[in-house]
């Protein structure tokens, strides 16, 4: 797949956001972002944004979150 047939979303002109989302539901996605390639994105100088970065499928998940998670319930779990 190359540049041009990836879509991802990218901010209007005139919108601050300087990232472009790979994620449609990314929170940071609203009515002032367009669908786009990556290949728009990239020729508008936009970076990936570091929310959609973490989430995107290809990426080597990464648990510690979820353990750090785990570790808190643990101590600080209610007891119910
Ligand atoms: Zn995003």
């Amino acid at each position: 797949m190359t540049d041009s047939e990836v879509q991802v979303f990218i901010p209007t002109l005139g919108n601050k956001d300087r990232a472009y989302h790979t994620d449609e539901n990314c929170r940071y996605v609203g009515s002032r972002h367009y669908p786009a390639s990556l290949k728009d994105a990239k020729d508008r100088g936009l970076e990936e944004c570091q929310l959609c970065a973490d989430e995107f499928p290809t990426a080597r998940p990464d648990f510690s979150v979820y353990e750090a998670a785990v570790e808190a319930g643990k101590e600080g779990g209610s007891p119910e």
